[in-house]
């Protein structure tokens, strides 16, 4: 069962990619990700992200200016798995059972176009549907899919602000928070 996984970002574009890539690691974040590596200068990103963790709990971070080839080749000589997210790859069913067996998986999304080499680096080519559409979307399938539903129920510890969960309403505790 894996207990640890990383989200690598590439081909980040500060001038217009800070909202996704933002979102990228909220997503990795909330669905049980413990880390991002963002591979391009946006000290912005970073700390809108941490922002977050300050506000609503939990050990996330996330760190700029990561050198992309040296993050992957890391993780694997660390004993981890490359998981690379792409519409090229092998469908998700097809190798999420064997991916999950693993200890610790770095998932690699892109924003435009990836760099070939990336594919024979990556353990794993995984294709959420053979269907072109978002990074987001990929991750966040991809993680539930690793964690099987049990990050839907994770705790976020030393949170200042939590959710009370209501049928009707906003409820929180803890300073106000715009949605
Ligand atoms: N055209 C780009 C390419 O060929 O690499 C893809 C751009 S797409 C907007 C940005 C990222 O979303 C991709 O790098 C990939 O990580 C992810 N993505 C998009 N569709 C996907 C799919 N069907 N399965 C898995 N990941 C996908």
């Amino acid at each position: 069962m894996t207990r640890e996984a990383a989200v690598l970002r590439l081909g980040h574009r500060p001038e217009r990619d800070q909202r996704v890539t933002t979102h990228v690691g909220l997503t990795a974040r909330a669905l049980g990700a413990n880390h991002m590596y963002l591979a391009a200068d946006d000290a912005g990103v970073v700390r809108s992200i941490g922002d977050v963790v300050d506000r609503w709990g939990g050990d996330f971070s996330a760190e700029n200016n990561v050198k992309w080839r040296r993050c992957i080749l890391d993780w694997k000589a660390a004993g981890g798995v490359v998981a690379h997210l792409t519409m090229y790859g092998l469908n998700l069913p097809d190798v999420i059972d064997e991916v999950r067996t693993q200890d610790r998986v770095l998932v690699v999304v892109g924003a435009e176009k990836v760099p070939g080499e990336v594919y024979g680096l990556a353990d794993y080519n995984i294709a959420v549907t053979n269907q072109p559409h978002s990074e987001i979307a990929g991750l966040a399938v991809f993680l539930d899919r690793l964690f099987e539903g049990r990050e839907l129920e994770a705790a976020f510890p030393h949170a200042k602000i939590r959710v009370v969960p209501s049928a009707h309403g906003k409820l929180a505790e803890g300073p106000a928070e715009d949605e």
